[in-house]
């Protein structure tokens, strides 16, 4: 069980005011908020150990390693990787799509597919698109039904030996469906596909096991965990990141430069050019022992309860529709009320201190599916509550009257 006192009293925003009301902060799919233990870990890094990593034979920058690496350990041991070197640190999700995007120019050739969603975030969409216009190949898209939930017998239907990559979000960040991944990754290795999970929205809100999926590889953010900006984190099974060439060059990724030739050093180094943001790794090292600490399967059945009280409290408002109702689904509710533009809604309701996001959710081919130009979005984390829902529907039902 979650103790939500305890809980919100390890996130200093929540005592802030937004334009004189208590902040009830409900754009969680965008970024999560920070537990000071968090924001300690920041300062004691660089009021203790700042120092450049791997290279230095000084205390320092020997502590400042130890803690980075430390880190990579705990998120091995969280997301089961075989290795330790199987995980990247990068910047982001964003980050981790486009080194391996990158990378499989070398894999996929003219008239070769590469598949991804109707749900993908752009993140997840332009960086494939991009491969398919360097080499000659096809971008494939598994489509959705009204509900939001992959079709998944088109995907049966699309799938072929043509297709090298399959790219898909186990969480959609504007609908909050879950998707089938396990059993997209075991039809898609059935025809030779490598498979890439973003991971951006399930990290925050599910355990998961990259052995047990059997995926290859798994990207996810730091800032959605509770961690920092400008960390995150991409799993690699080993055998892919040997194979898979280079993406930024530079210091730190060599073993040998010449001016003939260079040679590329051994994982996880090979894909970690240049000083990384030393921080922000160790950082969401701390993120994720928090999340730990109260239980991702705690936080799961809290934020589950959320999402029904939610959508059973919103869908009392007239005229309000829900897009995005599907049966397996995070604590993501996107809705519109009547005509009335998202935009509007969301300016009125920060009047009242509560922040949701409104427009596509960089998710532009989803509106264009349902035809809206976007929506409205309350994304519930572990530290929101139902009274703060509450303050959401009274604050929806004024906009309505205002607008109306
Ligand atoms: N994929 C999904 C599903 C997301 O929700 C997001 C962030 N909104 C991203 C990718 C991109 O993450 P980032 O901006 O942290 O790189």
């Amino acid at each position: 069980m979650l103790d939500i006192n305890k809980v919100r009293a390890d996130f200093p925003i929540l005592n802030e005011t937004v334009n004189g009301k208590p902040l009830v902060y409900f754009d969680n799919a965008a970024t999560s908020q920070k537990p000071q233990v968090v924001i300690d870990a920041i300062s004691a890094y660089y009021e203790t150990i700042n120092s450049n990593i791997h290279r230095g034979v000084h205390t320092l920058s020997q502590l400042a390693t130890d803690a980075y690496e430390v880190s990579r350990q705990k998120i091995q041991k969280h997301i089961n990787a075989k290795h330790a070197h199987e995980v990247l640190f990068t910047t982001g999700t964003t980050h981790g799509i486009n080194l391996v995007a990158s990378g499989f120019s070398a894999f996929v050739k003219a008239g070769d597919a590469v598949m991804i969603s109707a749900m993908e975030h752009h993140s997840n969409i332009v960086p494939w698109q991009m491969l398919c216009e360097r080499v000659g190949a096809e971008l494939l898209v598994i489509p959705m039904n009204d509900k939001g939930e992959l079709i998944i017998e088109e995907f049966e239907k699309l799938l072929t030996n043509r297709v090298k990559i399959v790219a898909i979000n186990h969480i959609s960040n504007a609908l909050g469906t879950i998707n089938p991944i396990e059993h997209i990754i075991t039809k898609a290795h059935g025809v030779g596909a490598a498979v890439l999970i973003d991971g951006a929205q399930s990290a925050p809100h599910m355990q998961f096991d990259v052995q047990q999926l059997d995926c290859d590889f798994y990207t996810f953010s730091g800032h959605k965990v509770c961690g920092p900006t400008g960390s995150g984190i991409l799993y690699g099974k080993e055998e892919w990141l040997n194979k898979l060439p280079p993406y930024q060059g530079g210091g730190e990724m060599i073993k040998e430069v010449t001016f003939a030739k260079t040679t590329y050093a051994e994982l996880p180094h090979k894909f970690e050019a240049g000083t990384p943001n030393i921080a922000g790794g160790i950082a969401l090292g701390t993120a994720i022992d928090y999340l730990n600490a109260i239980g991702l399967d705690n936080i799961n059945t809290y934020e589950q309860e959320l999402l029904q009280y939610g959508t059973e409290k919103l869908l009392e408002i007239e005229g309000l529709k829900i897009i995005g109702t599907a049966k397996n689904k995070t604590s993501v509710i996107s809705f519109n009320v009547g005509d009335i533009h998202p935009y509007d809604i969301g300016s009125i309701v920060d009047k009242m201190g509560i922040a949701v996001r409104t427009g596509h959710h960089c998710t532009q081919p989803i509106m264009d599916f349902f035809k809206i130009p976007g929506t409205v979005r309350a994304s519930f984390s572990f530290y929101n509550t139902k009274e703060e829902i509450d303050a959401l529907v009274a604050a929806v039902i004024k906009a309505q009257r205002m607008l109306s």
